[in-house]
């Protein structure tokens, strides 16, 4: 499978760049696997799958995640139990760290950060990514913005090494691409993101139970959450946006991660140029951001509040109480909002 693609316009840079890290690898017994906080279906899966590959009689592999729930959606997954919270790790004794869906070093959380410096002084960083605004933090940096999913980048890896993917292995890996698409249909989605998917299903992936978990079914406290969040939702000029606030996950007996979908769709909102869910914390607002305008970069807008992401779909924090959460509207509405000459 794989290689004699020739469809794949980076394919040299696949198999070099796969010899790396097969080669980085092997020099390894004891590895540490991270993905961000509040992890996406991306962000877990990658990391599951890097596990399956590369832990092995002579090698284990750790895999962690930043601060955050796995989402039920995921629950489908294989070898959930095996993820563990940075902040959980008995030990820091590892020989190679890899980092997987992360921009940057922050995004592992604040305990994370810390861990991820600390031993990035002594040991090599594998940084393996999607996104364009990946700040290259790794000793060895394969970033791939055209990438839709990092389970894209990771497949191509794979099979440029002629690893074999069984069904299981496929099952995570298209998860991952179906979850950053939202089932292939995002902007990010390319011709090589369905040839991989392809190569996915043909290796017994089972994308039936995949798009019943992540996109139709849904715990009772998910369908009582959205409508609290969508009933309090509002146009800032040209923003749709709401928020999540603890006593809203209180009342319906929901947790954080069962908000996800929730700005895709508002994305959607006829006359929005870009959408925003705010999560209350008690330290300041996680910011989700949305946009379907083609003008419209919320990776930009995120980055001037520390944030970033992808054109289409990016996030950042904010300081805590109602005045940093409106400064937040009224800067993004004003950037957003369509100047009279460039409306016509
Ligand atoms: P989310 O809205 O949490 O689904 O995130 C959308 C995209 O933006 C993902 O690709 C994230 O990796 C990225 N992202 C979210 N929050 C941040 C942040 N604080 N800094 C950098 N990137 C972020
Ligand atoms: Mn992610
Ligand atoms: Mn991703």
């Amino acid at each position: 499978m794989g290689i004699e693609k020739i469809s794949w316009g980076n394919l040299m840079n696949y198999l070099e760049v796969s010899q790396a890290l097969f080669e980085v690898a092997s020099r390894s017994s004891r590895m540490l696997v991270l993905s961000h906080a509040n992890p996406d279906a991306d962000a877990i899966a990658s990391i599951l799958a890097f596990q399956r590959v590369f832990a092995s009689d002579s090698r284990t592999v750790d895999v962690a995640i930043g601060p955050g729930t796995i989402p039920a959606t995921l629950e489908f997954l294989p070898d959930l139990d095996r993820i563990q919270l940075i902040g959980d790790l008995e030990t820091h004794e590892y020989d190679l760290l890899v980092l997987l869906d992360c921009a940057d070093e922050g995004r592992t959380g604040e305990v994370g950060e810390q861990i991820v410096i600390e031993l990035g002084k002594r040991i090599t960083v594998v940084n393996i990514d999607h996104h364009v605004t990946n700040r290259e933090f790794g000793d060895l940096n394969i970033i791939d913005p055209e990438a839709a999913a990092t389970c894209e980048i990771l497949t191509l890896l794979f099979e440029a090494n002629n690893v074999e993917i069984d069904s299981e292995l496929a099952t995570i890996l298209l998860a991952g691409v179906q979850g950053d698409t939202l089932g292939l249909r995002t902007p990010s989605t390319t011709g090589r993101t369905l040839d991989v998917s392809a190569d996915l299903l043909y290796a017994g992936a089972d994308l039936h139970t995949i798009v019943d978990y992540l996109f139709r079914v849904r715990p009772f406290s998910t369908i009582k959450l959205w409508g609290q969040v969508l009933y309090r939702v509002s146009m800032h000029g040209p923003l749709v946006w709401t928020e999540i606030t603890p006593e809203m996950l209180e009342a319906a007996g929901a947790d954080e991660s069962e908000g996800e979908g929730i700005v895709n769709f508002l994305a959607g909102t006829a006359g929005a140029r870009a959408a925003a869910l705010l999560y209350q914390k008690p330290d300041g607002w996680r910011v989700s951001m949305r946009s379907l305008a083609d003008d419209v970069d919320v990776a930009e807008l995120a980055g001037l509040f520390g944030g970033g992401g992808h054109s289409r779909a990016a996030g950042c924090s904010l300081e805590a109480g109602i005045d940093a959460r409106n400064r937040f509207l009224d800067i993004v509405a004003d950037r957003i909002a369509l100047s009279p000459a460039s409306a016509d």
